[in-house]
């Protein structure tokens, strides 16, 4: 069973789009601007990277051990920082340089990592002075791209400037998109993978430098045994590791008087609760059971790898369409300055108390289950509105056409009732979205009751 079945989930798991929404900030600023915590929290003085840690180095040094025996005693397959990379604090005698790439290697996460000052402003403000634009490369490690046809927008901020704190939370929420996971791997083109301790690459091209980054952003949780059984890497996902982390850090810096970083560590924190929302994330095949999955790698071992090759591009295309259509609806909406429904259901706080208050169990109990369980009918009611050309043929792919698909028009060409179903199953993830990025962030300030 093991033999027959790992080579369909290779396949499968090794073509999943690593991207899960596509630009995080645009929903973070529907998210909480209903949440007074933060949309109404004082501005607060950006600080550069290397004086929070100069300043807290001692408790950030302490907080990084406890999180290793953590991580030990709580995520599967959790392997251990190595002695090497542990943080010492005197490092900060060695200056800001030294002091940064401790702390990013401690982290495990890519020494090239900016965590530059910067904002992405909100598509519903005022367009921002061109003057105060960044260049790409300044705030992401990734060459320039445009996956989503949207852009991204980011202005600069000097040490000491006064920020928003929704502006700081929203736009770290895309930060881990912008290369930080990259190459972390043993099998990893690069200086820092073999030393990182993580194996190699559970699945995926270790040589695709962006795929690299899919086993921290997606969690195979709630997967049946026998997918399990027979492909054990599945259980190699690390969204859980990093969630600790940037929770815990965002957690001393507000405790320690560095609400900035705060507020910065808890939007890298929600990227990955947020990429777990998907169910393209938060499952290895939506649609297809097991014994289907089983069936077709049957048919692949015998010679007839038709079946599987198909799952794989179909699998693809649902997943991008799901995103893309989100992505252009939200920035439509930016656009129009006209809510719409996605904007909606980001801002409805109806269902925020219906969930478990946050703990260390929320992102996979309540957040990856639910996602996951989503799954089939998410699927069920692409097929029935979306053209039948883009979610169920596997002679085409989404992925290398999206840029010129305007996917709500056709979408809104098959009807208004095969609108209203995409839009109200897209308006369901994005509810949820929203209630559990909130109810997270209440837990991190330390409020255990949703209002
Ligand atoms: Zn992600």
């Amino acid at each position: 069973m093991k033999r027959l079945l790992i080579t369909t989930l290779l396949a499968v798991s090794a073509t999943s789009p690593a991207w899960a929404w596509s630009n995080h900030a645009l929903a973070n600023y529907r998210a909480f601007e209903v949440l007074p915590e933060v949309a109404q929290a004082a501005a607060v003085p950006a600080e550069p990277l290397e004086s929070f840690l100069a300043a807290q180095a001692q408790p950030i040094a302490a907080l990084l051990d406890s999180q290793d025996a953590w991580a030990r005693a709580h995520i599967a397959h959790y392997p251990p920082l190595p002695a090497a990379l542990r943080f010492d604090a005197q490092v900060a005698q060695q200056g800001p340089q030294a002091l940064r790439k401790a702390f990013l290697t401690a982290l495990r996460v890519s020494p090239e990592s900016r965590l530059a000052l910067y904002v992405q402003p909100d598509p519903w403000a005022p367009a921002p002075d061109p003057a105060t634009r960044l260049e790409h490369d300044v705030v992401s490690a990734l060459p320039a791209r445009d996956k989503d046809g949207g852009g991204h927008t980011f202005v600069r901020l000097r040490a000491g400037d006064s920020v928003a704190p929704l502006a700081v939370l929203a736009s770290a929420s895309d930060e881990p998109d912008y290369g930080m996971d990259l190459n972390l791997w043993e099998d990893s083109p690069s200086d820092w993978g073999p030393r990182y301790g993580f194996g190699k690459i559970p699945f995926g091209n270790p040589n695709l430098s962006f795929s690299t980054q899919a086993p921290f952003h997606m969690g195979y949780h709630h997967e049946s045994s026998v997918i399990y059984m027979a492909a054990g890497f599945l259980k190699r996902t690390y969204p859980l590791l990093r969630i600790h982390q940037y929770a815990g850090l965002s957690e001393l810096a507000f405790r320690t008087g560095h609400p900035y970083w705060g507020w910065r560590f808890a939007g890298l924190a929600l990227h990955y609760l947020q990429d777990l929302t998907q169910p393209y994330h938060a499952s290895l095949a939506p649609g297809f059971s097991s014994t289907r999955l089983i069936g077709i790698n049957l048919m692949a071992m015998l010679g007839m790898p038709g079946a599987k090759n198909d799952m794989v591009i179909l699998l693809s295309n649902r997943h991008f369409v799901l995103e893309r259509y989100e992505s252009q609806m939200i920035q439509a909406s930016a656009l129009a300055r006209q809510s719409g429904s996605v904007d909606q259901a980001l801002r409805d706080t109806s269902t925020d108390a219906s969930h478990p208050t946050w703990s260390e169990t929320y992102a996979r109990h309540t957040v990856a289950r639910q996602a996951h369980a989503l799954g089939p009918a998410v699927t069920e009611q692409m097929l029935a509105s979306v053209q039948p050309g883009y979610v169920n043929d596997p002679s085409f792919d989404f992925g290398v056409h999206a840029k010129d698909i305007d996917l709500v028009a056709e979408v809104a060409s098959q009807g208004e009732a095969q609108r209203q179903v995409l839009e109200s199953t897209i308006a369901t993830l994005m509810r949820n979205f929203g209630a559990h990025s909130r109810n997270m962030l209440r837990g991190i300030l330390g409020e255990t009751t949703p209002p």
